[in-house]
């Protein structure tokens, strides 16, 4: 695994304005498996000159020329898939067949939806007697966390190249070594100099500085709610459009008609993979109060079954604010029905958490409220279907859910009703170029397929 003294900027790997670094731990073992720089606003600034630099030329370039880039960028994520799934492994500590299938599969299959996406785009419409060009929106600012590395940075910058934007991306300080893989990536792909560039660092320094920048036309975030606002307030004041992926706190309502094994057994498994870090994970379960019992034993014994296979969380400080909400859950009078605060079997070393699920949860509950980002399932019962749709729609949240019936109409019907971006049906499958993103306080804008690109365009009419 290769950890690149620099940053890559206008094409190249440049050393960085200072002497700063961050260590990149392995949070399976804590042991510190390399070091990146740490970089300062000086690094921001060279960077964002040379994603300005490379605009007027990029965004001049054909978009089919721009499609065989991103294609080929996909083939280069394609021959480094092994690479990719070993690099987020270590630094993020997932298992890897969920880094091969996860962290390395979704990336690909998105940025080869952009590929497809580019090549076939309508940049240009009549209406009326008007013509309206869809042009890039210039120089994006990219700033990525660290639970999906790649595919939340595959997510910007796929569309942004696609649309005719340069970016600058600052990637999270867990995981740096993924993003200065990708970076390799983009250059193997012939992508030209300047359009991409890589800046690592500490988000309050190099993140905050990126997000200040004048020479930033958008922001583009994915991490948490509190840090999104304050980028929105930044950009707001600077009239600078932003697109916010934030947290989540979704619902997974089982109505009475459901096949309740099925539906307990893929909630289980959505909350506990990736050790339960993922924003749009369904960790309230919400089941009606005739079948409680029943699944709070199947999602109990379901949970059991994980032990410490679902990898350790991300660092020592993820690990506390886990446990402090697990404790906050007993404390509050919820039902520990397996699981706990203590780390599973015998590990002494590794940020590990027990896979854990409270039942007899109540919706005013802090786990009930909160984003845990951590393998923790709350079920919470309700007497009637407006009492589920009341619970599923009292969080500040609007990421993400799931709606199982025994008719598909009738789990339509809820998922309408539902103030949320993005709702599976009886268990089905992710869509790579669906509109992912949130309502409320998860977000603003959209990433992925067609709704994705639009963020990164604006709109130019010429009348006739
Ligand atoms: P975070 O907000 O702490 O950090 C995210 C990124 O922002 C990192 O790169 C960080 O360095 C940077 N950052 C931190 N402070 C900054 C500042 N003051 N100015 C500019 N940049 C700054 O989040 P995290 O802990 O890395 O990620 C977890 C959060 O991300 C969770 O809340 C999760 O729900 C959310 N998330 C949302 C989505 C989504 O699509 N909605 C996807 C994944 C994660």
């Amino acid at each position: 695994m290769k950890a690149h003294d620099g940053m890559y900027i206008d094409g190249a790997w440049r050393p960085a304005a200072g002497r700063d670094v961050i260590e990149v731990v392995n949070p399976a073992d804590e042991q510190v498996i390399g070091q990146v720089p740490a970089g300062d606003a000086t690094d921001v600034d060279t960077a964002v000159r040379a994603a300005r630099a490379a605009l007027a030329g990029w965004a001049a370039t054909p978009p089919a020329e721009r499609a065989a880039r991103i294609a080929a960028l996909r083939d280069v994520l394609v021959a480094r898939r092994d690479e990719i799934a070993e690099t987020v492994t270590a630094e993020l500590g997932s298992p890897l067949k969920f880094s091969e299938a996860v962290h390395a599969g979704v990336p690909i299959a998105v940025a080869g939806t952009y590929a497809t996406l580019a090549a076939s785009y309508a940049f240009e419409e009549k209406v009326g007697n008007s013509t309206v060009f869809h042009e890039p929106i210039g120089v994006v600012g990219a700033i990525t966390p660290w639970n999906y590395p790649l595919h939340q940075i595959v997510a910007k910058v796929a569309p942004a190249l696609a649309a005719g934007c340069t970016i600058v991306l600052k990637p999270a300080e867990d995981t740096p070594l993924t993003a200065q893989l990708f970076a390799e990536a983009v250059h193997e792909a012939g992508v030209p100099a300047g359009v991409f560039n890589l800046v690592t660092g500490l988000g309050p320094v190099a993140g905050q500085a990126l997000a200040e920048h004048p020479g930033v036309d958008l922001v583009s975030f994915t991490g948490s709610t509190a840090v999104g606002r304050r980028i929105a307030a930044t950009a707001g004041a600077a009239v600078k459009k932003v697109a916010l992926e934030l947290g989540g706190k979704s619902a997974n309502v089982i109505l009475p008609g459901a096949d309740l094994a099925k539906a307990v057994n893929v909630g289980v498994a959505n909350v506990m993979s990736n050790s339960g870090q993922t924003c749009s994970a369904w960790t309230r379960m919400l089941v009606h109060s005739e079948r409680y019992e029943e699944a709070v034993e199947l999602a109990a014994a379901a949970a059991a079954k994980y032990g410490d296979r679902i990898g350790p969380v991300v660092n020592a400080a993820q690990r506390e604010r886990v446990r402090g909400y697990i404790e906050k859950g007993v404390a509050e009078g919820a039902r520990l029905v397996t699981g706990g605060p203590e780390a599973p079997c015998d590990r002494d070393r590794g940020y590990f958490v027990s896979p854990t699920v409270f039942a007899d949860v109540t919706p005013g509950m802090t786990i009930a409220q909160e984003e845990i980002f951590g393998p923790v399932l709350s079920i919470l019962r309700y007497e009637d279907e407006d009492d589920a749709l009341e619970i599923a729609n009292g969080t500040v949240y609007g990421l993400a859910g799931a709606v199982w019936a025994g008719d598909e109409a009738e789990a339509v019907a809820f998922a309408r009703r539902m103030e949320t971006g993005q709702v599976d049906i009886n268990g089905a499958r992710f869509n790579p170029a669906a509109p992912f993103g949130g309502y409320k306080q998860s977000g603003v804008g959209r990433e992925l397929g067609v709704h994705g690109l639009a963020e990164y365009l604006q709109t130019k009419s010429l009348q006739f």
